[in-house]
């Protein structure tokens, strides 16, 4: 059996998975954001409980936004304020007496999508989240790839890459990044990029979903303003496929909703990649909320 927490700001989700993946049990609670003991302890016994309604002694995996320190295995994160700094795997694993795996949250995201049926037999997936922010997780041969600091997958702290900037024109925006850099693809790729872009290029702040219903009633700024997030899409996106060349990518997030993408980044993207390089397979995420536990729950499979 496979326990998964996807461990967020406000609720905590649980999920049982059996050998088949399917999903046999499901809790949600509130995270204890300010005591981590609580946190501590409710983990634990969600883990007792379903060991015992289940019979088994299930693995568990944690998925949260943030990342681990690899050196001395503290957490980094802003979400979950009393873990922050905290051995949280560690601690867990202590307290529950087995092995714990813990993975931000857009890794257990790529991991469920790669153990979607229909993607298995991929050897590589890449998961790219098109949601408040943007980033990703690398999935190869169905284990998440973290790299040497656990920062690989982390693309939305990319810069962008210099035909991107091109592309933007003599008014193009510089935005400060949350990381302290400027310039970083999450502020540019994200919904709330798009919608940035569009009050910067023409005066209007507007959601997306209202620029992508102009675009369609034939709104010709919307048209325009689609027209080049659209081929910025496929600049930041044939750089990125450079560097890992994926077999197949997935989208989530908010932004992957708007089915124009996968009609437009076939014909867009192979202008960017080397002439030998064909644009992979782009599919939309098969399994939106309940990404962040399963996944969480997958990173003990392999
Ligand atoms: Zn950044």
């Amino acid at each position: 059996m496979y326990y998964g927490f996807d461990v967020g700001g406000t609720k905590i989700e649980f999920g049982a998975f059996n050998e088949k993946l399917e999903r046999v049990a499901t809790e949600r609670v509130p995270t204890p954001v300010d005591d981590y003991q609580v946190l501590l302890e409710t983990l634990a016994g969600l883990v007792a409980k379903y060991d015992a309604e289940l019979g088994t002694e299930g693995k568990v995996g944690l998925g949260l936004p943030g990342m681990e320190d690899a050196d001395d295995g503290t957490v980094l994160t802003v979400n979950i304020g009393c873990a922050k700094g905290k051995p949280l795997r560690r601690d867990l694993e202590a307290k529950i007496g087995r092995e714990v795996k813990l993975e931000n949250d857009a890794n257990c995201f790529a991991l469920s999508e790669a153990w979607d049926d229909e993607l298995q037999d991929a050897p590589s997936v890449m998961g790219l989240i098109l949601g408040t922010g943007f980033g990703g997780g690398l999935i190869y041969e169905g284990k998440v790839f973290s790299g040497r600091n656990n920062v690989a997958g982390e693309l939305g702290h990319m810069r962008l890459p210099i035909d991107a900037w091109f592309h933007l024109g003599d008014k193009a925006p510089l935005l400060d990044c949350g990381c302290g850099k400027k310039g970083c693809l999450d502020n540019y790729l994200s919904g709330r990029g798009f919608e940035l872009l569009y009050a910067n290029y023409y005066g209007e702040s507007k959601k997306a979903i209202d620029i992508i219903k102009a675009r369609e009633a034939g709104d010709a700024d919307a048209i325009e303003f689609v027209d080049m997030f659209m081929e910025l899409l496929a600049i930041c996106f044939a750089n990125i496929f450079t560097a890992n060349d994926p077999h197949v990518v997935t989208l989530g997030g908010g932004l992957s909703n708007f089915e124009l993408i996968y009609e437009e980044m076939p014909k867009r993207v192979p202008r960017y990649l080397m002439s030998v390089a064909k644009c992979p397979k782009i599919v939309k995420a098969k399994h939106g909320d309940s990404g962040g536990v399963r996944g969480a729950a997958f990173l003990n499979i392999k």
